[in-house]
Parts: structure tokens; sequence; C-alpha cells
């Protein structure tokens, strides 16, 4: 029988490695690496996804891609500033800066006058306390999620203005066998903080229970205080930052929590979520650190990759005693940040430029003056869209703007492109939202655009006379 299936004629793996580009490739890529992508394209043939003859060109062209690793640089035309799925925020020039500077040898633990050993972080608490005045000390951990663990272990049971309170069992606090007791916290409160993971399993692990109170809509001082007994460990505030709950609504507010821990010597925790260090009058629903911290919250807890602007972590900010106390606890060796994020935290904090705010607090008239010339020079329409903050907070606050409108197909065929650009597909229509494309970049997209047009018009050439 004649073999007339294709597939079986599928490139071997020794002839493959033997190709000269492939040979050359092997000076820098690992041998691990260069196999594990001819076996992508092997595979990728035999299932019938490229053609047999498409195979040695695809592991040579992957071979050749000069980026490092599988990451592949976006152009984020979502409208949607904190996008949790392209990374969050993007970082300003001075903290990209601040990481390159810091990849290799620094003096991230070393004071270069004395030669001696210095303390880790030094530059990146210095940052945060300037620009937070209300904050006596900081800590920086790797994500919101710790911040919040470590503060709940770290702070129950304790007196953060003096010594330990004595344990449940009339030992001295000291001991603390009884130290993991009862988190007090709103029910309306109890969040899932996304894809599945939620707070009170989150809280569980520490050993402690979430002692729920008031209702989903409505919790009352008094609800807390009927809660506390002799084995509450701290009070904790938590904002409600990726829901909304309208109507006949009650929550209570942190000085008041204040009064309460004050009767009975508990911490306060606030995890605010995104990290405002001030008030911004777009988004009136954002709590802030530094109001937080005047309300009488003991600490406060933010994450450093949301409205903060800044690389993924968690920051922890308040009183001297109580971040001290939970900068000595054991996790938080097990939390701790490396130098690169240290480094972009205190270049984010110290500098101005940030690609968050600014896409938040955009220009709209130059924003409208954008799309409309995109809008021309791809032939699509310009509509009102309405962009997010997104996975960083103030769920349901659009954020006015224009949007380009394409057919749909395009979404894919950008995604795929060079350079990536993620729009927005909603009912069947691509939509290209420039707010939080730096500007300089907009020609890439409109020759993005105008490739997979020429592709269309079948001339394969850019710059058609309609583009
Ligand atoms: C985002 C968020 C967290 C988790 O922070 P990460 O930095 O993502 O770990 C915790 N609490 C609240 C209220 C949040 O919004």
């Amino acid at each position: 029988m004649v073999d007339t299936d294709p597939r079986r004629h599928i490139p071997r793996t020794d002839h493959l490695l033997a190709l000269p580009e492939v040979v050359a490739a092997g000076e820098s890529r690992s041998q691990a690496t260069i196999k594990a992508i001819i076996s992508e394209a092997q595979t990728a043939a035999r299932a019938g996804e490229i053609p047999v003859a498409e195979v040695a060109p695809t592991i040579i062209s992957r071979l050749s891609s000069d980026s490092a690793s599988s990451l592949t640089p976006v152009l984020n035309a979502t409208g949607i500033i904190v996008h949790t799925n392209l990374g969050r925020a993007p970082l300003s020039e001075p903290a990209r800066q601040a990481v390159a500077d810091a990849a290799g040898y620094v003096d991230v633990e070393m004071d270069l006058v004395s030669g001696k050993r210095s303390k880790r972080g030094t530059g990146a608490t210095q940052a945060l306390l300037r620009a937070c005045p209300e904050a006596e000390d900081a800590l920086v951990v790797n994500n919101g999620a710790a911040a919040l663990l470590l503060a709940v272990t770290a702070l129950r049971g304790a007196d953060v203005s003096g010594g330990n309170r004595a344990g449940s069992d009339g030992s001295a606090g000291g001991g603390r066998t009884d130290a993991a007791g009862e988190i007090v916290i709103s029910r309306g409160e109890l969040i899932e903080i996304g894809a599945g993971f939620r707070l009170p399993d989150l809280m569980a692990t520490t050993g402690s229970q979430l002692r729920e109170v008031g209702m989903t809509n409505r919790t009352h001082l008094d609800d807390y205080a009927q809660a506390i007994t002799d084995q509450t460990a701290s009070l904790l505030k938590v904002h409600t930052s990726n829901f909304r709950v309208e109507g006949f609504t009650a929550a209570v507010e942190i000085s008041q929590l204040r009064e309460l821990a004050d009767e009975h010597d508990l911490p306060l925790i606030a995890d605010l979520g995104s990290g405002l260090f001030e008030p911004d009058p777009y988004l009136p629903e954002e709590p802030d650190i530094a109001s937080a911290l005047a309300a009488g919250a003991d600490v406060v807890i933010v994450s450093g990759d949301k409205l903060l602007g800044g690389p993924q972590a968690g920051l922890v900010l308040g009183r001297s005693d109580a971040v001290q106390r939970i900068a000595k606890h054991p996790l938080a060796r097990a939390m701790r940040t490396d130098k690169l994020t240290l480094a972009a935290i205190e270049a984010t904090v110290a500098n101005t430029e940030n690609p968050v705010q600014e896409a938040l607090h955009i220009n709209l008239d130059r924003l409208k003056e954008r799309t409309e010339r995109l809008a021309e020079l791809v032939s699509g329409v310009v509509v009102a869209h309405d962009g997010r903050v997104g996975g960083g907070g103030a769920p349901g606050v659009p954020l006015p703007g224009w949007a380009v409108e394409l057919p749909e197909y395009f979404a894919a065929k950008l995604r795929t492109g060079d350079p990536a650009v993620v729009a927005r597909v909603h009912q069947g229509r691509c939509l290209i939202d420039l707010r939080c494309v730096p500007e300089a970049e907009d020609q890439r997209i409109i020759d993005a655009i105008a490739r997979i047009r020429g592709v269309d018009l079948g001339d394969g050439e850019v710059g058609s006379s309609e583009l």
C-alpha cells in the first residue's frame, strides 16, 4: 500500500538537531530547551496543526527569537489598567532601570562605606515612609496575600502598644499557646481574591478562626463588640476591592473599630487591596493608606502592583511596634522579597512617572485625537468606550473614553502578531482602546493592523492605498 499520510514523514530528531541553525542555537540555548522546541514542533505536525514542511522552519524561527523567556511583551489595548492576565501594573522607566541596575551584584545588604553588613530593604522602606508620612514604619514582602497572612499571624493577641496580652488560659502572653485565636471580620468582607483563592481559606492556614460578624449587606459596630471574647486575636477590615454591594448597606469605619480595639487591647489590621497613598477624586470608593492610618489602623496592607503602579509586592505600613513585630516573625523570612522588587518599589515610590496613574488620569482630548488618528489610518470606527481600573480595584467605576472598532477576527490576529496587541473582544467586535498604550507605540499598532489588512487584501504588502 502506498503511504499517503505526510505525517509519517515528520523529520526525525537527530536530523533536526543537526540543522546548522539548531547547532548554532546550541551556543546559547540549553539542550533541554532545544529538544523541547523540537519535540513540540513534531507533536504539532503529528496532530496536523502545522504542515510537515513547516517543522524545521518553525523550530528555527522559535530558536532565533531574541526573547530570553517565553513571556511575550504585549501592548495592552483593552482599556483595563491593572490587567491581571497581562501582569497587572507596567513598571515606569525609573523602576525598569532600577531593576536592571539591581540585576547583578548590588549592595542590598552591605554598607559600602564601612564594608559591613547593612539592613536589607532600607532604601525601599525610606522611600515608602517619605511617600506616606502617616506611617512610622514599613515592610515589603512578596505580595498582598503574604502580607495579610503575616500580619494576622504575627499580631494575633498582640497588644501592639505594649507587651503581650495574657493568654486565654491565664498564662502569660509570652507562651502564646492560644496564639491562633479568632480574627473578627465582617461577613460583607469575606472576599475571594481571585482564581478560587478565598480569604477564609487563606486565614485558615494560619490556624486562626475567622469570626464572621454582621450580615452580607450590613454590619454594625455592635456586631463586632458582641463577637469579642478572650479568644479574639485581632480585628480585620478588608476592602471589597473586586465587587460592590449597593442598596441597603452599612459598614463600620476604621475609626469606630479603633475605639473598640482600644477597649480590648486588640490589634486592628486593614487590608486595603490597592495601594493609593492618598485619596483619588476619580476613585471615591477606594480607600487610601494615609486616611486608613489616620483613622487608627495599626497596620495597613496593600499590593505593590495595583494602583501603586509598582512590582508585585505586599506592603505593610503603620505603627512601628506592629510593623517590627511582623518583620521579626519567622514567617517573614519565607515571604522575603528579592533585590529586584526592592529596587522597583523604591524607584516607583520615589519618582513621579507612573504608567498606572497616567492611564487613570489620561488627558482625554489627547486620547480622543490619538483614537481618531488610529481609526482614520486603519479604516476603523471610533466608538465610545469605558476603560476600567481592573484587578486593582474600583469595581464598576467606568473610565470614559473611546476605542477603535474593527471586525472581531482582528483580535486573534493582533494577539498572535509581532508586536502582540491585546484588544478587547466585546459583542462580536474587536475594540482597540489606547488608554494603556504608550503614545510612542501607536504606530506599531497601526502597522500591525495594516499588515493584517494587507494579508486580507491578498497583496501581502503593508501600506495599501486604503491604509
Ligand atoms: C488584591 C488583594 C489581595 C491580594 O493581593 P496580592 O498582591 O494579589 O497578593 C488581598 N486583599 C485585597 C483586598 C485585595 O484587593
